[in-house]
């Protein structure tokens, strides 16, 4: 008996353990989790609930629309998307954004639109649309839209947003049964907080602390996974170009409204960007996305480039 402590001090050695689960605990039943970089978050659901969620949606999205298969811009996305799921498991990043290690199954999508958007749905189910596709210009563009979306993912902005808009039962249900089932009106109202857009009629805006959040992760994950960090503000700029004096915003600019400050943190955030991706493998961010110079000279229906022949 002599090598065992007594009694007592195993309670006092243990005590600490057992106050943190019961703690946790307690967290875990109010719908209480950690967030992105330290901030108390409520969801109201677990992860497991949420990426199911995500992948009811995102086969109903993809039973919905043209998907594009094949093809270099299918190929390209998911090279991008490859590299920043990879880099997001990365413990340097993890600690930077003050997340754990989440299990995504990811699955990278293109679907054939004219409309410019993109999207991450819980559990990592990924749709790019191909009007984003000139936006976007270069590799390093396409990391900074995917980066974003993905930092929405990781935040678990979608759950937070299930439990302000009070629709967690809702979510729930349709985990349980099948989204078909579903009052379209409900079924609507759950993807476009799943930020999934105009497919459904809804156009949902992330909010600013959302925004801001999905950005900070962005330019850090795709720093991790070796894109140019300073590409992100590029991209920003480049999409507020494409939108003005278009009428309606593309529902990209919608979902994801922008304002002076984001360019601003950015900067901001630069450095820190740029310490990740000293250290990770360099990509050629750089590199035209394919079909794009033949887009510009042969002037298709892209909105965005105005004609060449025309006038
Ligand atoms: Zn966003």
């Amino acid at each position: 008996m002599s090598g065992y402590p007594p009694r007592r001090n195993m309670a006092i050695r243990f005590a600490p353990i057992l106050i943190a689960i019961l703690m946790g605990l307690m967290i875990a039943a109010r719908g209480c989790q950690e967030g992105p970089f330290g901030r108390l978050q409520i969801v109201g659901m677990d992860a497991q609930q949420e990426a199911a969620l995500g992948l009811r949606s995102f086969q109903q999205v993809l039973a919905e629309s043209r998907v594009v298969e094949r093809g270099p811009i299918p190929e390209v996305v998911a090279k991008v998307g490859r590299r920043l799921a990879v880099a997001s498991q990365s413990p340097e990043f993890l600690s930077a954004i003050g997340l754990t290690i989440q299990k995504f199954e990811w699955d990278f999508r293109v679907v054939a639109s004219n409309e410019v958007n993109a999207f991450c749905l819980p559990g990592g189910k990924v749709v790019v649309y191909t009007g984003i596709i000139p936006v976007a210009e270069t590799e390093g563009g396409l990391a900074t839209v995917l980066g974003h979306e993905i930092g929405h993912a990781l935040a678990h902005h979608s759950a937070e947003r299930m439990a302000q808009q009070q629709l967690v039962q809702l979510g729930q249900s349709a985990v349980v049964g099948s989204m078909q089932d579903m009052d379209p009106r409900q079924m609507q109202q759950v993807m476009a907080v799943l930020g999934v857009g105009s497919q459904v009629g809804i156009l949902l805006p992330f909010s600013r602390k959302h925004e801001s959040e999905a950005d900070h992760i962005g330019i850090l994950l795709m720093a991790a996974a070796g894109y140019d960090p300073r590409e992100a503000s590029q991209f920003w700029e480049r999409m507020s170009s494409a939108t003005q004096g278009k009428g309606a915003p593309p529902s990209f600019m919608s979902t994801h409204p922008t304002n002076e400050r984001r360019i601003t943190d950015l900067q901001k955030w630069l450095p820190e960007a740029e310490a990740i991706y000293e250290k990770s493998q360099k990509q050629n961010g750089n590199r035209l996305l394919p079909g794009l110079r033949a887009d510009i000279e042969q002037n298709t229906e892209s909105p965005f480039f105005p004609s060449r022949t025309g006038r």
